[in-house]
């Protein structure tokens, strides 16, 4: 919902904005304790006309403030609730993304202990540790450097032979598939993998579709899979819009069934694969209470994180 003065009428009407002439009837409207919520925006305004907020901090950062209401003073993020009408929405905690995951380099190859490159293995976007370290300098700093590293991913991909078929693979032999080639010619590693055939995972959107489209453009015939059943059919017909064959599986990686299903259709419909990218991931939700559970996780849901490669 944005500011006045933007119309915010629609949001009143489906039920996503809630508005009461009183906090009672603000209450009423939200179905919560009408006397909790009295008490809680009492002791909400007594700090607030001194520009504070114990209970979240609101506008204690430079960032906070930054995105607050300037004429307001003393802080720029809080004021007393003290004229109806009053409203509300509901508050869904839920992950925009990770700090924490698999070190990689400038190259997007995931590193071991000894920080060596793990050949053949490739991390971007939530998969991978931030490169923000943890901070939050501003909006875009995971969509920016994904695509950014997961189109530096895909050249890499592109470039390394030895991760692609080896052999004489069932897609060799298709020697008309290659259809129009128009969108390849522009692609500076068109011809790469031609006659190549890839496997992603999490393919519906993001990285795993960027991945699909770039292997695509490389000369790959790409296998999609994704939780998503609508998400995964536009990216097939993105890749088939390259000019390539282009395949669509619903797949939970987690559900070992799935992947074994998928495996045995792979190899009796499509033939081998040649390079293969696990790109499903997994949001960890622990707690509600930022920042500190944000952080924290067990290590069952963890490893869960990881445990599922297709066995292609
Ligand atoms: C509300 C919201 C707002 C955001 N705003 C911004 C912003 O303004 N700027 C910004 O930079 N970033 C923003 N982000 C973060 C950004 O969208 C993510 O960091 C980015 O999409 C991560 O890309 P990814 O490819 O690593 O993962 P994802 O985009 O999450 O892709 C993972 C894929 O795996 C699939 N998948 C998951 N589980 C399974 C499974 N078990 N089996 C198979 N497939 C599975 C999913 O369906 C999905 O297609 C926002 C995120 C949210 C939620």
């Amino acid at each position: 919902v944005a500011p006045f003065p933007v119309p915010f009428g629609r949001h009143l009407r489906t039920g996503y904005l809630k508005r009461g002439a009183t906090l009672a009837d603000l209450a009423r409207a939200t179905g919560v304790d009408a006397a909790a919520l009295q008490a809680s925006v009492a002791r909400f305004n007594e700090h607030a006309a001194r520009g504070e907020d114990p209970d979240f901090g609101k506008g204690s950062k430079a960032y906070n403030r930054y995105q607050g209401d300037a004429l307001n003073t003393p802080n720029p993020c809080v004021a007393p609730l003290a004229t109806g009408p009053f409203y509300a929405i509901k508050l869904v905690v839920g992950d925009i993304g990770t700090f924490a995951g698999l070190v990689t380099d400038e190259r997007t190859r995931v590193l071991d202990a000894q920080r060596q490159p793990i050949r053949g293995l490739y991390a971007v976007g939530n998969d991978a540790a931030s490169i923000m370290g943890g901070n939050y300098p501003g909006a875009g700093i995971t969509l920016g450097p994904a695509l950014t590293f997961g189109y530096i991913a895909g050249h890499q991909l592109a470039q390394r032979q030895e991760t692609v078929c080896t052999g004489t693979s069932p897609c060799d032999a298709r020697g008309g598939l290659m259809g129009s080639e128009t969108a390849m010619q522009a692609h500076p590693h068109a011809g790469l993998l031609q006659g190549r055939l890839a496997l992603i995972t999490g393919a519906g959107q993001g990285n795993g579709r960027a991945l699909a489209i770039g292997l695509a453009q490389a000369g790959a015939d790409v296998i999609v899979t994704d939780i998503n059943a609508v998400t995964v059919a536009e990216t097939a017909a993105l890749v088939q819009a390259t000019g390539r064959r282009a395949w669509h599986h619903v797949l939970d990686v987690t559900a070992a069934a799935d992947c074994q299903l998928l495996a045995t259709r792979v190899a009796q419909e499509a033939g081998r694969i040649g390079v293969l990218v696990n790109n499903a991931g997994i949001i960890i939700r622990e707690g509600s209470r930022p920042p500190a559970a944000r952080r924290r996780t067990s290590s069952a849901r963890w490893m869960s994180t990881f445990k599922a490669v297709p066995s292609t």
